[in-house]
């Protein structure tokens, strides 16, 4: 076992008392076994199922003919009066499975059989400030630890064996606003995670911890002006202010609340050696108040993992006025071109627009709209930049007036949200779960208030279409060109997965686990969870045998900020469930 690195006296009693227990095995996640998550089907060790977020399986034990006879196996409730979205990806390893639930708790069950091995819960202070429901994405592991950031901006690192607190670390003051709902990323024996918080004025950053001890590396403030650190040997060492100057793309004061909150965390390409991170809006929302491009809010930051300088960046939105945050996963891929491997990412943004990146240097290879209604922007020009339609632009308040509302879409929670896509290495394309949806959107007046909303807006969401919201798009990145559609009535809230198999799954609000023709589209297997889907599927081998595993669980941000979408589905039940499914042996010898 590898805990050369705890000192403290507690922790090695832990850890040898974990050992003793019959049947434990000595377990490490090692990084070699997180660069190589990707490709080994036994195991998933990194949000993403693989560093670049792919979301790709090579597994083919499922396919388009057998799937039709997939079914549960065991299922598994996380129990308790807290329920609400549970939005997880779980992770699998040697037969135990890892995965968060609401309200900050960590669930370890036995994959076999669903049993629940411990459970841990964050006991959480009443004063916390999540701005879109009490949801969590999962855990990192590494070594004998799983790791998980906090509603309260803390990051907690648990035995694998007992559930029991290893170190705690408080990233950033929740009472400033601040919460962490993304699964951290390890990459190079280096914790890293983002902070929530844009809708409160926090200052966004990005930071890089020990993950033996908890012991901050280095700090990345994303918002322009505010200088970064690398920690070493218990020195404070400068690494450069970001983005420039204070005050080059922000009005006076106002880069100091900037926000630019990369909330969901973020991805890395081992190829250039990138961290690939989003950052969230610009605060407050009220664009009148900051002229200026505001970097680096609503933009993709590629990262050196050794010290967290910025390599490069992408800005989707600059001047954000619609709440157009840039977190949207930045998922690397290649594709040839001219006889040549071109090194992309690519990333479905909350503004309708679908962009494609050199990821090398972050330059913009084409971009194209991936939902129906876009009004806020003629286009994008030469370089990726949006044409604004100006007339689009809520307008300034006037004193205790507010300003001009209009129409705009897509709405704030996006073309797509949080809910990752994925990528066929077979296909080569992305399944994008996406939302046709507008806004009534209009500005107020506002100042900063230490761990108060801080928005300058009002808005009503508004279904753009009566049959539909949801729409499961085919898109090839290469052309822009949408292979296919799948229609839902309520808004899309889950990740997707793709396989070898070629099947794509995804989940829906009403409740269905579903499976696609990766090819075709066709609805090939769906399974009534009995709460509505947000979380991220994965599927891994056991016993040689390919199980399918997702949370289920009712909430997120649609019922709290979805004005008349909210209304459609009120009546959508809450749980929190985590389901496990597989073929039957013997239905698995015939095909
Ligand atoms: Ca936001």
């Amino acid at each position: 076992m590898k805990h050369s690195g705890f000192r403290k006296p507690f922790v090695l009693s832990a850890l040898c008392a974990a050992m003793l227990l019959p049947g434990v095995s000595a377990w490490a996640v090692t990084d070699q076994e997180i660069l190589d998550d990707v490709k080994t089907t036994d195991q998933i060790v990194t949000n993403g199922m693989g560093l670049q977020g792919q979301r790709y399986s090579p597994l083919s034990i499922l396919t388009t003919d057998n799937v039709k006879d997939l079914r549960p196996v065991w299922t598994l409730s996380f129990g308790g009066e807290k329920q609400r979205g549970q939005q997880a990806q779980p992770l699998i390893k040697d037969g135990v499975m890892y995965v968060t639930a609401s309200y900050s708790r960590v669930f370890a069950v036995d994959a076999r059989t669903g049993k629940e091995l411990w459970q841990y819960d964050a006991r959480l202070p009443d004063d916390i400030r999540p701005c879109c429901d009490v949801i969590n994405r999962g855990v990192a592991l590494y070594g004998d630890l799983v790791i998980f950031g906090t509603l309260d901006a803390k990051l907690v690192a648990l035995n694998k064996d007992t559930g029991k607190v290893v170190w705690r670390k408080n990233v950033a003051d929740h009472k400033a606003g601040y919460s962490i709902t993304a699964a951290p990323l390890v990459v190079n024996g280096k914790l890293i995670t983002g902070v929530s918080g844009g809708e409160f004025g926090v200052v966004g950053k990005i930071e890089a911890y020990d993950p033996k001890n908890g012991e901050l590396l280095w700090t990345r403030p994303t918002v322009e002006g505010h200088m970064g650190y690398v920690y070493k040997d218990g020195k404070k060492i400068e690494n450069g202010i970001s983005g420039g100057e204070a005050g080059k793309t922000w009005p006076g004061d106002l880069w100091k609340t900037g926000g630019a909150a990369p909330w969901l965390g973020g991805y890395y390409d081992p190829e250039t050696n990138l961290l690939l991170f989003g950052t969230g809006n610009p605060a407050p929302w009220n664009s009148h108040l900051r002229p200026g491009d505001n970097l680096y809010s609503s933009s993709r930051l590629a990262l050196n993992p050794d010290d967290g300088s910025i390599t490069w960046h992408f800005q989707t939105t600059p001047h954000d006025g619609w709440d157009f945050d840039g977190v949207n996963e930045l998922v690397s891929f290649n594709y040839q071109e001219g006889g040549k491997t071109i090194k992309a990412a690519a990333t479905a943004d909350r503004n309708g627009f679908f962009y494609v990146l050199d990821r090398t240097n972050g330059k913009f290879i084409r971009g194209f709209p991936f939902v129906d209604k876009i009004t806020w922007a003629k286009g994008l020009d030469k370089n990726g930049r949006p044409i604004y339609d100006d007339s689009n632009r809520p307008g300034a308040p006037s004193g205790a007036d507010k300003g001009k509302s209009v129409f705009s879409a897509p709405a704030f929670l996006g073309a797509k949200n949080w809910m990752p896509m994925a990528y066929s290495q077979d296909t080569g394309l992305f399944y994008v779960p996406s939302n046709e949806w507008g806004m009534d959107i209009w500005n107020e007046d506002i100042a900063y208030k230490k761990g108060a909303a801080y928005l300058g807006s009002g808005f009503t969401i508004k279904p753009l279409n009566e049959d539909y919201i949801g729409v499961l798009r085919a898109i090839d990145p290469k052309t822009g060109k949408e292979v296919w559609r799948q229609k839902n009535y309520a808004p899309l809230w889950g990740g997707v997965m793709t396989t070898k198999g070629n099947l794509v799954f995804t989940g829906n609000p009403e409740g269905f686990l579903q499976a696609f023709n990766a090819k075709t589209g066709d609805k090939v297997w769906e399974f009534q969870t009995g709460s509505g889907v947000l979380g991220s599927p994965v599927t891994w081998e056991m016993d040689g045998e390919q199980y399918v595993s997702v949370l289920s669980g009712w909430g997120g941000a649609v019922p709290l900020w979805g004005g008349e979408v909210a209304k459609r589905v009120k009546n959508f039940n809450q749980g929190g469930m985590l389901w496990t499914f597989k073929l039957p042996k013997d239905l698995v010898a015939k095909h």
